[in-house]
């Protein structure tokens, strides 16, 4: 007799084959057709993502990025974010092209991956970097809600939402590195703060860059009486 999970699942895939039938869906690195058991990127893809495996190393280039400007216990991006790889469309999807629930599939995922290395161990909640209200009506979502809540549902882990975006965020695309740490500070504030003393937490986003938006973030809360931080994010463009 089949399991009401494994029912559940078949109905799921059943549903899939009939949707890609009438409007086929796509892997969104390769573009590719998926099959009825590829819910958002084809095995092929996952196959050959480009990890940095930053969680199995020891002051790995993400927590050196850190290191100096605010204590951080641990911190580890999931695949490298290389201009003009296919894989930055998972990122470039969940962000802009209205496909937040990329975003959380592939946070399982990638929750599912590092488990092993017992990242996650400790880590009493996830906090999503905020986005402030009028970039939110804009886009109508916030992918790290996404995000985080992909990593829950992996790990068990509950979110929270103790910081807020209390300021609009500029575009940082041009700006230099100099620049955009300044134009991040104060962006963020702790709320309820109370709630997350002598809390080890984990703040995630969808990217990391210079690194600016996650330490603005780690501010609002590192003075928090008995706080931990960590971050963890989909993809990395720091380099080794
Ligand atoms: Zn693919």
């Amino acid at each position: 007799m089949p399991t009401a999970k494994t029912l559940i699942s078949t109905i799921k895939r059943l549903v899939r084959s009939t949707c890609d039938v009438l409007m086929p869906r796509t892997c969104p690195v390769c573009r590719n057709a998926l099959s009825a058991v590829e819910p958002f990127v084809c095995q092929h893809c996952l196959d050959l993502l480009p990890r940095t495996l930053f969680e199995t190393r020891t002051f790995n280039p993400m927590e050196q990025l850190f290191a100096g400007k605010t204590p951080i216990v641990r911190a580890t991006g999931f695949f490298y974010y290389r201009k003009r790889s296919p894989y930055t469309n998972i990122i470039i999807d969940t962000k802009y092209h209205n496909s937040p629930r990329l975003g959380q599939w592939f946070a399982h995922y990638a929750a599912d991956s590092i488990k092993s290395s017992h990242f996650f161990d400790g880590i009493d909640c996830i906090i999503p970097v905020p986005m402030h209200a009028s970039k939110l009506a804009k886009r109508g979502y916030n992918q790290a809600e996404y995000i985080a809540l992909g990593i829950s549902q992996a790990t068990g882990i509950p979110i929270a939402h103790n910081v807020a975006a209390v300021l609009p965020h500029d575009t940082q695309t041009r700006k230099s590195i100099y620049d955009r740490w300044k134009n991040t500070q104060g962006l963020f504030a702790a709320v309820d703060a109370s709630m997350i003393e002598n809390k080890h937490v984990l703040l995630v986003d969808d990217v990391v860059t210079t690194g600016a938006t996650l330490l603005s973030c780690a501010k609002a809360i590192e003075n928090v009486p008995g706080i931990k931080i960590s971050l963890m994010t989909l993809a990395s463009a720091i380099l080794d």
